[in-house]
């Protein structure tokens, strides 16, 4: 039996606005697309919220028996600095601004991300494709969009015809918007003359003299607009039709509004079945965003290299902390919640290794399975880490109990608690050992070799005191003899 099959999973849907039983469409194929990264600047600390909620769920459900494919795309085209179709692509602007080629800009900034990505241990998504790699599939959308009649060319620029989609279909299915509303709210800026009406969204963008990143279409040489790449990427890799599509709550409208538009647009069906949101990191109290300067970058809590830090912390902390709160809260980030997840973090690990060294009785004292029983219930919960990390805690105690000799564990208890521990904390919340302890060993190791050194010149033993050095010397650490005494770098 399948762990899916044993604990029916839960997920809070955005698009009916249910917590609904999770179906796969194929069990046990789930196919899982999420809005990757605008490579134009470092990703932030909210970023890395988003894809790191997004790299448990993907966890939990090759845990629970799955076989996903999941795809997160890079945005290296097409995102206008203005939602509005306006303004200047955020890639093109960075690398005017830095006098780069737009693609350096985009490497350099994928790399990043990627190494971030690591340093948080998220595991690299099944397929991972990029906007500029898949531009006739995007023309190919257009123009099925255009045959269904919710198009139209102006200009050399495609626009989506919003007011005739709704005729048949739900223009605010998901981020329950009125279309009505929609047209009170929306700005009339220079060139919107191009729309019909200004809640159109624009398919393909006639590129300016000055745009460097264009592209031959059946319209113009220019570009496609942002929304359009992942209707036409996760269609080409998941389907017409698939089981989840997630992303930050921000992008819910118009990203995500215009997804479903786009692929109903071109294949007459609704995508996905399940929509999921993450919540927004915020610092004091407001949204983390690069754009307004309230963030912070990873690389900064790795070195502790921000004035709202008191030191530096370990990604693995900094990933526990974001598990210590539910994908779809709200999250604040401060220096004391970091530190009190660093307390609890370290206090789990130290667990971890308690656990396989217990000593075992004839029975237990607690109900290991009625406590294993209570992970899957919160992780099938809409996967609610943070009511999973809780019911550990209550099994720390239990644990630190054993090893006092004040509880009783048996052997096969302990065996079935280490196995879903074990998998729960490191394959699904995706935490590791901190790595650094084990580099702290090795100076401690090397002190202790001069120390025997010292011990060996002293009682004239030259040959071993001689002996250490040559053998350290010859394993890359160099010691060197002062009056202070000796000292040695790695
Ligand atoms: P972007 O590169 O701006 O498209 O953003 C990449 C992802 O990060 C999107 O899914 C956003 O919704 C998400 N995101 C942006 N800001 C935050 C934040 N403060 N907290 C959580 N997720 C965020
Ligand atoms: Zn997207």
């Amino acid at each position: 039996m399948k762990l899916y099959e044993k604990y029916s999973l839960q997920v809070q849907n955005t698009i009916s606005g249910q917590k609904e039983e999770f179906k796969a469409l194929n069990a046990p194929f789930v196919g899982m697309y999420v809005c990757g990264p605008t490579v134009y600047s470092n990703v932030h600390l909210g970023n890395c919220r988003t894809f790191i909620s997004f790299d448990m769920i993907y966890r939990y459900l090759n845990h629970l028996g799955y076989k996903v494919r999941y795809v997160r795309n890079i945005t290296d085209a097409g995102h206008l600095t203005d939602d509005a179709d306006q303004g200047e692509d955020k890639i093109a602007k960075k690398a005017r601004l830095e006098k780069l080629e737009p693609m350096e800009i985009v490497q350099s900034y994928t790399v990043d991300f990627h190494n971030i990505m690591a340093k948080f241990n998220a595991l690299p998504p099944s397929i991972e494709p990029t906007a500029t790699g898949h531009i006739q599939e995007q023309i190919t959308m257009i123009e099925q969009i255009l045959e269904n009649g919710l198009a139209y060319v102006s200009e050399g620029s495609v626009y989506f015809d919003v007011k005739k989609y709704n005729e048949k279909n739900n223009y605010g299915i998901l981020s329950k918007r009125d279309i009505d509303e929609l047209q009170d709210g929306s700005r009339e800026l220079d060139g919107q003359s191009e729309k019909r009406d200004p809640r159109d969204f624009a398919l393909w963008k006639k590129a300016s003299e000055e745009h460097i990143m264009r592209w031959n279409s059946p319209w113009s040489v220019g570009f496609p607009g942002w929304h359009l790449e992942c209707s036409a990427m996760s269609t080409k890799y998941l389907g017409e039709k698939f089981d989840i599509h997630g992303g930050g709550m921000d992008l819910k409208f118009p990203h995500h509004e215009c997804e479903i538009a786009q692929n109903v647009g071109s294949c007459g069906s609704q995508p996905v079945n399940y929509w999921l949101h993450t919540n927004m990191l915020t610092l004091n109290g407001k949204r983390m965003a690069k754009s307004t300067g309230n963030s912070i970058l990873p690389e900064e809590l790795f070195s502790g290299d921000n004035d709202l830090l008191d030191k530096a912390y370990h990604p693995m902390v900094v990933r526990f902390f974001m598990m210590q709160a539910h994908y779809a809260s709200t999250l604040d980030f401060s220096s004391d919640a970091l530190s009190a997840s660093e307390k609890g973090f370290d206090r789990l690990m130290a667990a971890m290794d308690t656990l396989d060294k217990l000593p075992v009785s004839s029975e237990s004292s607690a109900n290991v399975s009625e406590m294993i029983d209570g992970y899957y219930a919160a992780m099938s919960d809409d996967f609610n880490t943070p009511v999973m990390i809780a019911r550990m805690f209550e099994s720390v105690k239990y644990i630190n109990s054993v090893k006092d000799g004040k509880a009783q564990i048996s052997e096969e208890d302990k065996a079935q608690l280490s196995q879903h521990m074990n998998a729960l904390v490191f394959d699904v919340l995706g935490l590791k050992h901190k790595d650094n302890e084990a580099d702290d060993r090795l100076p401690k190791v090397v002190q202790m070799l001069l120390d025997m050194r010292t011990e060996a010149k002293k009682n004239k033993d030259f040959a071993l005191s001689d002996q250490i050095r040559d053998e350290l010397k010859e394993i890359g650490i160099q010691i060197k003899d002062s009056r202070e005494g000796t000292e040695f770098s790695l």
